[in-house]
């Protein structure tokens, strides 16, 4: 990657006053890293251009770039932050601190192999607790993506476990991110590492069974295209392919046989709004006959990490079996970017200025903080007065984050105990909480749980809620459902909250004439 290429793709985008920033920052960059090579034999400032050119390509902002184009300064040459401060302002350099820290974490952890599964809470938790600005996230996803894009250069345990962190680490926080191309991208490249006899194998499977289908695929577009042609609808079909690495996951689960997967392929139809997605899937619905138990409908009840689509899988008269994805432009695009996609900038004539273009795709609830985040860190480009401690206090003061085994993460109150995150998981998880265990050890149902924890329940079948576990929740959600299944076990009274009051006053008298 060289200067002029970035440079190039950045013409288009930000305006001159950003564009000469960007050119300072390069020849900056350019300078110090002087000497230093990558693996590859290469001029180490190939590396950083590269992240520059794909934080460009993702349309971030123009501070996340330059900070791309100086993220490895601080770390591998005499560079201070105090510097880049300096030179390139506050925001630069809070992201380049925010970065490097990271970095340094990973490299505290040396035996990788020993650490794992453990690293990918602990890198995950790290990853929370610098990203006061998700955008340090995008940043290190740039970072990574290049590193495995090179990683032939490197020596083959090395290979492994950066490709196994990539799998277990920054592949999922993607996902979170909604950054569902840069997931893909990421995974493919940690497989083929991982496991190169397998991904081979599982590529070549693909190819013989793509190239049946594709032709038969061909027809059912076509198909499809002159039905809603005839009703009107202004649309876009396009063929996607299975990764290999969904394929392996998939494979798995289905005992290996590859005729048990309907989405090897699948037609992607584009439209301009919501209700138009409806409408295809009705008359997608009166062409085909749909398999019923895989109608989802992702628009009602996003995913998670606010992806939105209709899917629904059919079966054609002469028999074959198509996935069809409906959705619109804005959801196709933060499908593909997430989180990403809402760091497009507009230029404001005749102003610095820039304000971001309002997104179509609502954040779900769990992502929120991600929203706050970024509204903090505009308000920081804005030249808003905002400390640092500030910052750590308007987003993590009152509320907490903590993650299931599996990665998921939860927001919960701070001070919020384990039965408030069990019964925020599932409320029958919390009616049969037996125990927690929490970052692996045994965790009481009274010691509240903090930022960043790893919190596991163990349920028992035959463990029914308590009377006295009313002390042991603090959210409104935990102690609604709580008492529900209390009422229903018999062990609390179903009363009116006046004959509530009445019976506590009742009870009161009682204990203070005892008491005389
Ligand atoms: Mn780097």
């Amino acid at each position: 990657m060289r200067k002029n290429e970035v440079m190039a793709l950045a013409a288009a985008i930000y305006d001159e006053d950003q564009l000469a920033e960007l050119d300072h920052a390069i020849d900056f960059s350019t300078e110090k890293h002087k000497g230093q090579k990558r693996m590859s034999g290469e001029p180490y400032i190939s590396h950083p251009l590269s992240v520059a050119y794909t934080l460009v390509s993702w349309g971030m902002d123009i501070d996340s770039v330059l900070a791309g184009v100086l993220h490895d300064t601080v770390e591998d040459t005499e560079v201070t932050l105090d510097e880049i401060e300096n030179l390139f302002g506050r925001d630069v350099s809070f992201l380049v601190d925010g970065v490097t820290k990271v970095s340094k974490a990973r490299a505290g952890m040396r035996d990788l192999d020993s650490y794992l599964p453990q690293t990918k809470d602990n890198l995950s938790k790290l990853l929370i607790a610098v990203s006061h600005d998700v955008r340090v996230i995008i940043i290190k996803l740039a970072d990574r993506l290049h590193n495995l894009e090179t990683l032939q250069h490197l020596p083959q345990d090395k290979q492994k476990k950066i490709a196994r962190e990539s799998l277990s680490v920054f592949a999922p926080m993607a996902d979170r991110l909604g950054m569902g191309r840069v997931r893909m991208q990421i995974e493919e490249l940690a497989f083929s590492y991982i496991d190169p006899v397998e991904f081979k194998r599982l590529k070549t499977l693909m190819k013989k069974r793509l190239g049946k289908s594709t032709r038969k695929l061909g027809a059912v577009r076509v198909e499809v295209e002159k039905e809603l042609k005839k009703e009107k609808i202004d649309c876009e079909i396009n063929g996607r392919v299975k990764s290999i690495y969904s394929l392996y996951k998939k494979l798995k689960k289905v005992n290996g046989n590859i005729d048990d997967i309907y989405d090897l392929m699948a037609l992607r139809i584009i439209v301009p709004d919501n209700e138009t997605c409806y409408r295809v899937l009705g008359i997608l619905h009166s062409m085909y006959q749909p398999m019923i138990a895989r109608i989802k409908d992702y628009i009602a009840v996003p995913k998670p990490n606010g992806y939105q689509s209709l899917h629904t899988t059919v079966i054609t008269p002469n028999e074959q079996i198509v996935e069809f994805q409906i959705r619109t432009r804005e959801m196709h695009e933060y499908a593909e970017s997430g989180l990403a996609a809402s760091f497009h900038y507009h230029e404001q004539k005749n102003s610095k200025n820039y304000t971001r273009k309002k997104s179509a795709v609502h954040l779900p609830a769990e992502l929120q903080w991600i929203t706050q985040m970024q509204e903090v860190a505009s308000k920081l480009r804005e030249g808003e007065e905002i400390s640092q401690n500030q910052l750590n206090v308007d987003l993590f003061g009152d509320r907490i984050f903590v993650f299931s085994p599996k990665g998921d993460i939860y927001n919960l109150p701070e001070g919020a105990l384990p039965l408030d995150f069990a019964y925020l998981v599932h409320s029958d998880v919390g009616k049969h909480s037996y125990s927690f265990r929490v970052n692996g050890n045994i965790h009481a149902f009274d010691k509240p749980l903090h930022n960043g924890d790893v919190v596991e329940v163990t349920t028992r079948k035959l463990s029914q809620p308590k009377k006295d576990w009313q002390e042991l929740v603090t959210t409104t959600h935990a102690r609604t459902k709580l008492r529900m299944q209390l009422r229903k076990l018999g062990v609390l009274q179903a009363v009116s909250g006046a004959a509530a009051i009445i019976r506590d006053k009742a009870m009161r008298k009682n204990k203070s004439k005892n008491q005389k």
